[in-house]
């Protein structure tokens, strides 16, 4: 790998400023090629414990920080992030295979959540309510809630670091973050990054090892006030049991199964640009990623047929060759749940339009499978691969029955023109969030969260930094 800043890949932990190693170690290898890239430390209960405390005393220093102060150091962070974007998407595409334009991107959208923040550090602020007595006041202050463990997953393995870090270091915490094993270089280069921004020691550390582990002791170590998750729902709801016993507050950024309607009265045109990118960007490995696609009756076939043609020109191979839009899936798990789910589709009366097969090693082909139904698991499983499933429907009524037929509550997607049916749907939908006649829900702007499986909590906006904060209520007597 050609790295300008050599110095941003780095095979070490973060703990109270310093780049510590260990004796035992993982490997870490690239999903294109099966190749080590390198090793990353298995810390050891004691080192955790290590790194909680020293988050611990970052936070009492941190929290006297003014307003400008903190946002200062988003801002610096900011900066080196945009400085750095080539390597740090060298990084990215290296250890998980996204295109390298796709990488730049999330690098671009993960800092985005930097500078949102850097400005919203400066306008936390309380309340001044009508009180229940004469001269007395009532006052309510907001205040940074203390340590938080941030745990984030493999499948965009910067920006859902930024996007819980920044609003957590702008309401004045201090974060112990664990990444994914398969991706810990780019969060260790972000925190490399951070170091030089400016941030105090221990305000950011980055730990790294056996995960059941490392979340067993968030749950547990009463310096940890809360945690904030992106990753499965199994995981999630495991973070949940232990959090809850100690009444940790919580955040659950989880799985969903996206579905995608398509209206008789569609813009096809629309609705195809869209579709090609909610369901194959990251290779169809983003928890916002079309899961379910519905298509009404009358035009089934003829979308199906400019769906089948885009499908077609799609290049699957190294994410570093430019011509390529679909690099390789995670691990071999991936490639196998993803044939499990094409078999069971098939055993059941579904129809292989496209694809359908491994090409290499890691390397899946593009596959578009008809006339699914629900007796099929992939009607009701997180696909999480470049596998799109259709369904033909014939009443609105029956679009949002089917659509609400899971689980998950992420995201969804609707296409057509006529406003009833269109609010009738999105008002129906049990979804944290409708994408209409749009393509992504991906801005710093906006609050992203789920729904029933898909977990509470929101990032991004002016809410999101609400999850690091808790309010303080004055009583003033001024008699
Ligand atoms: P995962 O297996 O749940 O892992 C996520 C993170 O949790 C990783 O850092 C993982 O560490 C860690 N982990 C695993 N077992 C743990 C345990 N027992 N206790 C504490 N932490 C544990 O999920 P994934 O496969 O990485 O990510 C894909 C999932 O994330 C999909 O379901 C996707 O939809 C969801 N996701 C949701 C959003 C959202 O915003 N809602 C965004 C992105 C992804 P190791 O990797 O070291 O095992």
């Amino acid at each position: 790998m050609n790295l300008k800043n050599k110095n941003l890949f780095l095979q070490k932990s973060l703990i109270n400023g310093e780049f510590i190693k260990s004796n035992k170690k993982y490997s870490v290898s690239n999903p294109t090629n099966g190749e080590e890239i390198g090793t990353i430390p298995i810390l050891n209960g004691k080192e955790i414990e290590k790194a909680i405390t020293s988050s611990g005393e970052a936070f009492k220093k941190f929290k006297n920080f003014n307003a400008q102060e903190k946002s200062n150091i988003l801002k610096k962070w900011h900066q080196l992030i945009l400085e750095n974007i080539d390597d740090l998407a060298s990084i990215l595409t290296l250890e998980q295979g996204k295109p390298l334009s796709e990488a730049k991107g999330e690098i671009l959208y993960g800092a985005s959540f930097v500078e949102f923040y850097a400005h919203e550090a400066l306008r936390i602020s309380g309340e001044n309510l009508t009180s229940h007595k004469l001269n007395h006041k009532i006052i309510t202050q907001k205040e940074a809630i203390g340590v938080v463990g941030a745990i984030t997953p493999w499948n965009f393995p910067s920006a859902m670091i930024t996007r819980k870090v920044a609003p957590a270091i702008a309401a004045g915490c201090s974060v112990i973050l664990k990444p994914s094993e398969l991706t810990p270089f780019s969060a260790l280069a972000l925190g490399i990054l951070a170091i030089e921004a400016g941030f105090p020691a221990g305000l950011l550390n980055i730990v790294t090892g056996d995960a059941d582990e490392i979340g067993k002791e968030f749950c547990a170590n009463n310096l940890v006030k809360k945690i904030s998750f992106t990753g499965s729902t199994h995981v999630g709801k495991l973070l949940a049991a232990g959090a809850g016993a100690n009444l940790k507050k919580l955040s659950l950024e989880l799985g969903g199964s996206a579905p995608f309607i398509i209206l008789k009265d569609a813009n096809q045109t629309l609705a195809l640009k869209a579709l090609m990118h909610a369901k194959f960007r990251n290779g169809g490995q983003a928890c916002t990623c079309v899961n379910r696609i519905f298509i009404a009756k009358e035009i089934h076939d003829e979308f199906l047929e400019k769906f089948t043609l885009e499908v077609k020109k799609l290049k699957v191979g190294d994410g570093f060759d430019e011509k390529n839009n679909i690099g390789p899936m995670i691990n071999e798990k991936a490639i196998l749940k993803v044939e499990r789910l094409i078999k069971d589709a098939l055993e059941k009366g579904a129809k292989c339009e496209i694809g359908g097969n491994k090409i290499k090693e890691q390397f899946f082909s593009p596959t578009i499978l008809t006339n699914i139904a629900s007796d099929m698991d992939i009607a009701h499983e997180e696909i999480f691969g470049a596998l799109a499933a259709i369904q033909k429907f014939s009443s609105i009524d029956e679009v949002i029955t089917k659509a609400n037929d899971t689980n998950y509550g992420l995201g969804s997607y609707i296409f057509g023109q006529n406003l009833n049916d269109i609010l009738k749907i999105s008002n129906a939908l049990e979804f944290g969030m409708v994408a209409i006649n749009e393509e992504s829900f991906a801005t710093s702007l906006a609050p992203f969260g789920g729904v029933k499986d898909s977990g509470f909590g929101r990032e991004g906006s002016h809410l999101g930094i609400e999850e690091f904060l808790q309010i303080k209520t004055l009583h003033i007597n001024f008699n």
